[in-house]
């Protein structure tokens, strides 16, 4: 019976057109074009999310920041910080926008996190239907910053291109880690995880 799906879902992988995987040939309607952004609109985005994670910081919250930006690529029509740990900022942000905007809007826009997104918030991402992700501090970076036993984070091993990759129904674009923007968020970010790792 496991047969069955595993063969299902390669095959229908391949049915897509205009980057939306299978269900965009189903439903076109809801997988609208997507504009490309600019890395002038990369790095303002990064600038938002860490504007958001700063205040966020200085209100004892831990170092995660998350905004939603508009299908004209500048435009940040939503924030979310980390609550908690369950709480986090891109999940939190991706349910909101589900109630705010419909499908076919939410796929021309882009959830920028200071962050990668970890399995949870790439799930809900997927769920709430938004098109595009970009982040700017990898994965592997937070974990160095956490480090292991972090009582505030035990950070996954997960990425979210791992995640997306059992998803094949939409293409997500990813764009992240940022090279230079990931550096000032690290930067910034271990003021925080010094005080709490190992
Ligand atoms: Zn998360």
């Amino acid at each position: 019976m496991s047969t069955s799906n595993a063969q299902q879902f390669p095959a229908i992988n391949n049915g897509g057109s205009g980057g939306g995987g299978s269900a965009a040939s189903l439903l076109p309607s809801l997988f609208p074009e997507r504009t490309p952004m600019s890395p002038a609109q990369l790095a303002a985005g990064v600038e938002a999310a860490l504007e958001v994670q700063r205040r966020a910081v200085a209100f004892g919250k831990r170092p995660f920041a998350a905004v939603l930006v508009a299908p004209d690529n500048e435009t940040v029509l939503l924030s979310h910080q980390s609550v908690d740990q369950v709480n986090h900022a891109e999940s939190s942000l991706a349910r909101l926008a589900y109630c705010h905007y419909d499908k076919a809007f939410l796929w021309r826009c882009t959830l920028v996190s200071t962050w990668e997104p970890c399995g949870m918030c790439t799930a809900t991402i997927y769920w709430a239907h938004i098109g595009r992700v970009v982040f700017a501090g990898s994965n592997d970076q937070l974990y160095e910053l956490t480090g292991p036993g972090n009582r505030e984070n035990f950070t996954m091993d997960w990425h979210t291109r791992d995640v997306l990759q059992g998803c094949p129904q939409k293409d997500i674009e990813v764009i992240g880690p940022l090279e230079a923007e990931g550096r000032i968020v690290v930067e910034e970010s271990d003021k925080y995880w010094i005080t709490t790792r190992n």
